[in-house]
């Protein structure tokens, strides 16, 4: 948390032990009312607006990064009751890749995110989208792919070596074999061209799996694009 945020905590709390009102007094009755999901209007950005949005927060990222730029608790009130996500993300587990960082410190409520080892498209993450797209407005779905990427270097050691993974790793890392042996003996770094062509597939699996995108990239609603994100640098390429 950076001091703002540290500051206006403070400033928040204070005012509510003036009224009485100090965290938890509303639960103590014992009745839990259910959530209400009110109506939140979608962003009114469009696909290209918030791809811009993306280039920008993480030329943010690169050039001064920041942890903790806003103020958290302000926003996490403004949210609290709906969400309306300006871009939908699918990328990796890895812990070096969170997209609210990397894309210049976002804050709650503004990315949709999709998060498994090698960003690939299950059924979970393909209803997850669906959602994010038709349910929430998300203009923009990213499939953001890494360098040096753990579940695609794996996938890479079984299309070239066979390597039997243990668990259900296995059957994860197995839909990146056909990117793996697709640019199995191509030019240039073997993992690398993986990572980018398990991204790309994963952009069109999305796109031509499910109808509900496809239906909104149709209209027009919806953009999908692919990216690989560069460990060393901090820099997010938008590929395709
Ligand atoms: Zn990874």
């Amino acid at each position: 948390m950076c001091q703002s945020c540290i500051d206006q905590a403070r400033r928040q709390f204070l005012t509510r032990s003036a009224l009485g009102l100090a965290a938890g007094a509303l639960t103590v009755t014992g009745l839990q009312l259910p959530a209400v999901a009110a109506a939140v209007p979608p962003t009114t950005l469009k696909p290209d607006e918030a791809l811009a949005k993306l280039k920008e927060g993480n030329k943010r990222f690169v050039e001064a990064p920041e942890l903790c730029e806003a103020d958290m608790l302000k926003r996490r009130e403004k949210v609290a009751q709906g969400q309306a996500p300006w871009a939908t993300v699918l990328t990796c587990a890895d812990s070096r890749v969170p997209p609210e960082l990397i894309f210049g410190g976002l804050n709650l409520g503004e990315l949709f995110v999709c998060r498994n080892a090698g960003n690939t498209a299950d059924i979970a993450t393909l209803g997850t989208i669906e959602y994010g797209g038709e349910h929430l407005g998300s203009p923009l779905i990213v499939v953001m792919g890494h360098e040096r990427c753990g579940a695609v270097k794996a996938a890479c050691e079984v299309a070239e070596k066979g390597t039997k993974l243990p668990g259900f790793i296995g059957p994860m890392v197995d839909a990146i074999l056909p990117a793996a042996k697709a640019e199995m003996g191509k030019e240039g770094d073997f993992v690398a061209n993986v990572v980018r062509e398990n991204a790309k597939r994963t952009a069109e699996k999305i796109g031509t799996e499910s109808e509900i995108v496809k239906h909104l990239v149709d209209e027009g609603k919806v953009k999908i694009v692919y990216a690989v994100y560069d460990l060393d640098t901090g820099v997010v390429d938008f590929i395709g």
